[in-house]
């Protein structure tokens, strides 16, 4: 997947995270140090950096700072608090991305893709494959068994936002703003609806889903079935 440099203090964090992305086949590299870190990101060139900003040594965002005037690596910040200022200070010192502790390895991961496909780093083209579904987005085709099926553009975009993620639950949030590129406002109805469209062509139900699961409250995440 992606050669991450993880630079964070605390050890049982810095543990688990290491462990979470290590699973999830990144290859990992973690510090607890900003210079160090600062160091280690010039030498090495890893794919996108994970970021803590309470470090020993420096403030995150001036180690931040110090590396955009060297490296255009994707960088997230993992940040513990959650005000506005906090997050426009970060994101102007040119974070990527940002994440607000605590957070789980799969929510990591999934911000590591996220960005990843953004910069265009990843193999973002390659077809994704959740059990007997096969979303192409070069052809953008998809497949569910073998069988070719028809769906509409949005639909399609949202079968793939989702099946890149598979396993992680999206809001219908995130999904109005990415998908339907309606940062503020939408309605979930519209999600809803498009998602109802996608369940038919797919051949499931509400009541009996076997790809898409709506988590209610929270959200959709597409898993593969489990039979
Ligand atoms: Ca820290």
């Amino acid at each position: 997947m992606a050669n991450v440099l993880l630079i964070e203090d605390e050890v049982s964090i810095r543990a688990a995270l290491h462990r979470a992305l290590d699973e999830r086949g990144h290859a990992v590299a973690s510090v607890r140090a900003a210079m160090d870190g600062l160091a280690r990101a010039t030498k090495e060139r890893p794919d996108l950096v994970v970021l803590d900003l309470g470090l020993p040594d420096m403030d995150g965002v001036e180690m931040l700072r110090m590396l955009r005037a060297v490296s255009s690596v994707p960088v997230i910040v993992a940040t513990a608090r959650e005000q506005e200022s906090e997050i426009v200070r970060v994101l102007d010192a040119g974070a990527d991305d940002y994440l607000v502790k605590p957070f789980s390895g799969a929510q990591l991961d999934a911000r590591i893709r996220a960005v990843l496909r953004r910069g265009g780093r990843e193999d973002e083209e390659s077809a994704c494959v959740v059990g007997g579904l096969r979303v192409d987005p070069r052809s953008r085709e998809v497949e569910l068994d073998g069988e070719r099926l028809e769906l509409a553009p949005r639909e399609f975009e949202l079968l793939h936002y989702l099946a890149v993620r598979v396993g992680t639950v999206v809001s219908k949030r995130e999904l109005l703003t990415e998908v339907w590129q309606i940062p503020y406002g939408g309605a979930d109805k519209t999600v809803d609806v498009h998602l109802a469209w996608l369940r038919r062509k797919l051949n499931e139900t509400a009541a009996n889903p076997r790809y898409l699961h709506v988590v209610r409250g929270v959200g959709v995440k597409v898993t593969a079935p489990e039979s």
